[in-house]
């Protein structure tokens, strides 16, 4: 997705625990530690077995909530992180997978152009261990010798193209979007891309740290290529090679900052202007062969800067660096399908950003390939065995509860003119919902899937994806689509369709139990989900689209100094916290994230009031109040655990604050916070009034 801020949501993070001990709150939740479940066990939306009842709920608030936890995990060796997030996914995961063994196992009984065949070929040729060792290199050889047959500059287009189909991002990327200026169609987007490092700062900074990357980077490309049959003299010239043009590439390629920014981002130009804006590409030739059918009139070139310098860099660039640089590529997206020499040098680079010890069980591998490319294929037997229409109803409630509180607050707004006060009532009463799953399952009729090489069937899947889009430019945008798939822990907020989309996957415990009380549920789905999702359409980014999802300043002068001067205060908040090593957060990269949180809390507090109101307010539930579980709630979904290695990229390419942070920012500038757990001026989890922004 092009704009890249509120699209991609809530991606879990976090720190790692410290902190302090003083006042026990209150006396009745058990000794920390005590009575641990089983891993697998289930999950509840308030475990008071992870409070640490040690800690000061005033001082640090996130250790109060997660700290007996924090105190008993032990990241597995294969992940990341871990936490709810990795709680919640293991739990689906293994819906998944008997969805997938099942397919798999009885594929031959189905229809050969059935769903269920292609699933269950693809999952079945993933897991066939034994094909894919003996086959190493075999299924891409034929596209490296395409690659080695770019012997004029005329065939570099055409290879890109063909590359790009198959699902290698090469060069620059090409997307079929919504318009910013006319929601109700696709536009085409051209954006940057093509580089093999997780972000373009780690190709322009300085410093020891950032030299060893780019070795290490070096280093991968050469062993690679020697895996891949190439002599060890051109393989280390290829490294080189690669790492000079991808180079050339960061350099005209904007920070994640600048991104956050939709103006910059919005450039629409004809077929005429993009030729004069890259001269050197035969824009013709490539759209033909990415497989347009009907002229794209016109295009939105998000970096004309990229595009400009890359059509530089095709004319002039030896065409020795771009056949390096292209095989480099095939053999990277590929070298996690292939043989265990490239799936283990893949992943030891790759552990170099993440922390990851060891490899995921094929399984689990082959269950995320299936998800992240074929996903809505396995998506309706999740839901059937997961989520109830109950769960559903009880699901909509919290949400619809939380848009009404927003107008509230919207309604009452005191700093608020009324013309921005109107089109934002606009905007919310038309911000679209997506709870569960779609009413609309996509139709992969289209999709090919053969018994044998599992990398074949993977570029199949890549290439249907490709085709689906691919002529969307000028059609209607489709409105029952979703950009995520059904068992994901994850939610997200478009801003160019003003919808908010909840997958099945994120409507269970730890984030939602429909037997769970309001407090715990409210605090949440409601607080950290749903309220986060809906501020995100009023965020310093989202605000700039209106109520259709176009691109359009609604707001007055006054009304837009005044929401950048208290964002300001949030951007100074976050730049106070420390992330890892001595990097603090990144308070401008983060600010849309931190002002959907500090939104959501308030939001979802006053949901939590409108429900008790209507369905009656019960006694303690675990020694607690439901304003107090409304925050052990919210503050629980928090509860992660992360590798340095993985804090470190996060703190380059996340536009989230680590887990810690988003506890603790807007819960300290919650007054509602600081009365339910009696916390009084100068506590830490208290900020004083002068510094606590007024936004909603
Ligand atoms: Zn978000």
């Amino acid at each position: 997705m092009p704009f890249s801020g509120p699209v991609i949501l809530r991606l879990s993070l976090a720190a790692s625990a410290l902190s302090l001990v003083v006042r026990a709150l209150p006396a009745q939740a058990p000794e920390a530690g005590a009575g641990f479940p089983e891993p697998g066990a289930p999950l509840k939306v308030i475990d008071v077995r992870w409070i640490d009842t040690t800690a000061n709920a005033c001082t640090d608030f996130f250790q109060y909530a997660n700290g007996a936890w924090l105190a008993h995990d032990t990241i597995p060796a294969a992940y990341p992180s871990s936490g709810v997030t990795r709680d919640m996914s293991d739990r689906n995961e293994l819906v998944v997978r008997s969805v997938l063994e099942d397919a798999a196992r009885e594929r031959t009984s189905y229809p050969a152009a059935s769903t269920q065949r292609k699933l269950g070929t693809y999952y079945a040729s993933c897991m066939d261990s034994t094909a894919i060792e003996s086959a190493g290199i075999t299924p891409i050889r034929p596209w490296l010798s395409e690659i080695d047959g770019i012997t004029n500059r005329r065939k570099l287009i055409p290879a890109i193209a063909a590359l790009q189909v198959r699902g290698t991002s090469v060069g620059f990327d090409y997307s079929a979007e919504t318009d910013p200026h006319d929601a109700d169609h696709y536009v085409a987007w051209l954006t940057q891309g093509g580089l093999g490092l997780p972000d373009r700062d780690y190709y322009t900074r300085s410093g020891p740290s950032a030299d060893s990357t780019r070795q290490a980077y070096a280093e991968h490309i050469r062993k690679l290529m020697v895996l891949a049959g190439r002599r060890p003299a051109d393989a280390a010239r290829d490294a080189a090679a690669v790492l000079d043009l991808e180079t050339e590439m960061a350099k005209a390629s904007l920070t994640r900052l600048e991104q956050r920014d939709p103006a910059a981002l919005d450039h629409p130009v004809s077929r005429a202007g993009l030729d004069s804006l890259a001269s050197a590409v035969a824009w013709s030739e490539y759209f033909r062969d990415i497989g347009e059918t009907v002229p794209m009139p016109r295009i939105n070139v998000g970096m004309p800067g990229f595009v400009h310098r890359m059509g530089e860099l095709l004319a002039s660039a030896p065409l020795e660096q771009w056949r390096a640089y292209l095989r480099y590529h095939l053999v990277s997206t590929s070298a996690r399908w292939l043989s265990t020499p490239f799936v283990e040098e893949d992943f030891s680079f790759q552990s170099r950003f993440t922390g990851a010890k060891a490899l995921l069980p094929r399984w689990k591998r082959c269950l995320r390939a299936a998800d992240a490319s074929i996903g809505e294929a396995l998506g309706e037997a999740y839901v059937a065995k997961t989520f109830p229409p109950e769960a559903r109803a009880r699901a909509r409630a919290v949400i619809e509860d939380i848009r009404a509180a927003f107008g509230e607050r919207l309604r009452h707004l005191a700093w608020m003119s009324d013309s921005t006060r109107a089109q934002a009532l606009e905007k919310l009463s038309r911000m679209r919902e997506k709870i569960g799953y779609p009413d609309h399952w996509r139709d992969y009729s289209k999709l090919e899937m053969k018994e044998g090489s599992f990398a074949l069937n993977q570029a199949r899947a890549r290439t249907f994806e490709w085709q689906r889009v691919v002529n969307r430019p000028g059609t209607p945008v489709d409105t029952t689509e979703w950009d995520i798939s059904m068992p994901t822990v994850n939610a997200y907020y478009d801003p160019s369709r003003n919808e908010m989309v909840f997958p099945a996957g994120a409507l269970v415990p730890q984030t939602f139990d429909p037997s769970a009380d309001d407090g715990a549920n409210y605090g949440a789905l409601g607080g950290s989900w749903a309220g986060h999702e809906l501020t995100h359409g009023f965020d310093d980014e989202g605000r700039h689209f209106d109520a259709a999802g176009n691109l359009r300043d609604w707001w007055t002068a006054a009304d837009s100094l005044h929401f950048t001067q208290q964002a300001d205060l949030i951007a100074r908040q976050f730049d106070g916290y420390l992330q890892v090593d001595t990097i603090h957060v990144n308070g401008r990269l983060t600010l849309g994230e931190n002002i959907a949180d500090f939104g959501g809390v308030l939001t979802g507090y006053d949901a939590l009031e409108r429900a008790l109101e209507r369905n009656g307010r019960p006694g303690l539930i675990d020694g607690y109040t439901p304003e107090q579980r409304f925050f052990l709630g919210y503050a629980q979904t928090w509860r992660s655990h992360v590798r340095d290695e993985s804090l470190r990229t996060y703190v380059t390419v996340d536009p989230h604050a680590p887990d810690k942070w988003r506890a603790i920012g807007p819960l300290s500038n919650t007054p509602a916070f600081a009365k339910a757990f009696n916390c009084k001026p100068g506590d830490p989890m208290v900020r004083p009034p002068e510094l606590v922004p007024q936004i909603w």
